[in-house]
């Protein structure tokens, strides 16, 4: 995957700059919010096939916790790099307290190629860097969970060294966990719903109809997949569609049913039948309604955004949208949805499987996709009041709201000692 020049943390910075001059946070706060709780760097020995041992550097950047635990995915990807997760880790911070869900924000990441790693060397890795963060883990403390490139198969190995560890069942410690051992129903579909629910209601504030409209979606991973799957099940066109490898696109729309099964059975979107090959910036420009980025950072930048054509922007991926790229939309009457409103519903899906992981009591996946929708409505229009009454863009209203909650908790706790 081409990665961008551009520092997501420096992005992330300038976002919380933003939404503390706004709020006319006093610079004790400020700093406090611009520095993350606690970084942790390990080494993570591997025994790899060929009998060698290779080391991978793995993070844990835990943000802030004034609200609770802190909470958020691991990523595995050969672009991981300390400042990405620090982005992620305070993007999570804000993407609970917009959900009002009581985490805080955490984010883990191993620089390495999954898709060069057999089973047996990606489960030696998974385990070794779950040792190694174990300290700072835990279901009170710290609750990882899956993001690019991770899934079920990591968090199981991560809840199953953990607990071999702390010597007890431990099924809160993380979430993504496959179903039989204390996975909720609805996680797997549970961020591209969310992201679903608030194109749903951006719709409205936009004048776009949903039912008839051309929709575009850059990555078809979880994420891309559900989030096209809920769009075309709403009556959009889903028009376009991109992965790693390539982009195509069909005026007359895809068959997303048929487009996912030929994803999973050759791993790339490029070559399905009746498509024509695009690149990733005739995607991003394509004349449609909906557009979703859900691939990675920075992908609609300055140059693009001038030729972005959609009305509406849902960001499933964190931080696809740098923050010139932000004014520029704005001010072209664009509604950016920010990632963390647009892929809040993974998290929380995620706060719920935890619920249950603590009750040891389970929820029937129509109760859980419900209680989703009412979570997502009620956070969009939190946000679309906040952006109202600042007068400013989504992502600053959302940065308002989140910001605004996270001083609260911490000034209602005060600092000890
Ligand atoms: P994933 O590993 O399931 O899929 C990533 C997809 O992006 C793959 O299809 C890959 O081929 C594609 N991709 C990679 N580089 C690309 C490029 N340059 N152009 C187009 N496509 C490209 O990952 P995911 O979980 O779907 O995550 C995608 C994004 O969504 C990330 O930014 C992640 O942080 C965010 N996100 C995911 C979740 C979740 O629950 N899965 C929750 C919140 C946010």
């Amino acid at each position: 995957m081409e990665m961008s020049a551009i520092n997501p943390y420096d992005n992330a910075l300038k976002q919380l700059d933003d939404a503390a001059k706004l709020l006319r946070l006093d610079q004790g706060m400020h700093d406090f919010l611009r520095t993350p709780k606690r970084i942790l760097t390990v080494s993570v020995p591997v025994k790899m096939d060929s009998g060698r041992v290779k080391v991978f550097v793995g993070h844990r950047v835990q943000h802030n916790d004034a609200r609770g635990p802190f909470k958020g995915g691991i990523r595995y990807h050969p672009a991981v790099t300390l400042d990405e997760v620090k982005a992620l880790a305070t993007w999570m911070t804000w993407k609970c307290a917009i959900m009002n869900i009581p985490y805080g924000g955490g984010k883990g990441g191993i620089a390495c190629d999954p898709h060069r790693m057999s089973d047996g060397e990606l489960e030696r890795m998974t385990r070794r860097y779950a040792y190694a963060i174990s300290d700072i883990i835990g279901p009170y403390v710290d609750v990882p969970a899956p993001d690019v490139y991770t899934g079920g198969k990591e968090m199981a190995w991560i809840m199953d060294t953990y607990s071999a560890l702390k010597g007890s069942v431990t099924p809160g410690v993380i979430t993504g966990k496959p179903i039989p051992i204390g996975g909720s129903e609805g996680r797997g579909e549970a961020t591209g719903k969310g992201t679903a629910f608030c194109i749903r209601e951006g719709a409205k504030k936009v004048g776009v109809k949903v039912k008839g409209s051309d929709a575009v979606v850059q990555g078809f991973g979880n994420a891309g997949t559900f989030a096209a799957q809920f769009l075309d099940e709403m009556g959009a066109t889903v028009v376009a569609v991109s992965d790693s490898k390539s982009g195509i696109y069909n005026k007359n729309g895809f068959d997303v049913k048929k487009l996912i099964e030929y994803k999973a059975k050759y791993k790339k979107v490029g070559g399905f039948p009746g498509s024509k090959q695009i690149t990733n910036e005739q995607l991003l420009e394509l004349d449609c309604d909906i557009l979703v980025p859900a691939a990675y950072e920075n992908q609609i930048t300055k140059k693009s955004a001038a030729n972005v054509k959609a009305k509406l922007i849902a960001e499933a991926a964190n931080g696809p949208t740098t923050p010139e790229a932000d004014e520029i939309l704005y001010r072209k009457g664009k509604m950016v949805i920010p990632d963390i409103l647009a892929n809040a519903g993974g998290v929380t899906v995620s706060y719920y499987e935890w619920l249950q992981n603590l009750s040891r009591d389970y929820w029937e996946h129509d109760y859980v996709i419900n209680r989703l929708e009412k979570n997502m409505v009620k956070s969009f229009n939190d946000v679309y009041q906040k952006a109202k009454e600042y007068k400013v863009d989504m992502r600053k209203g959302s940065m308002v709201l989140a910001v605004g909650r996270v001083v609260e908790a911490t000034k209602t706790r005060g600092i000890w000692p």
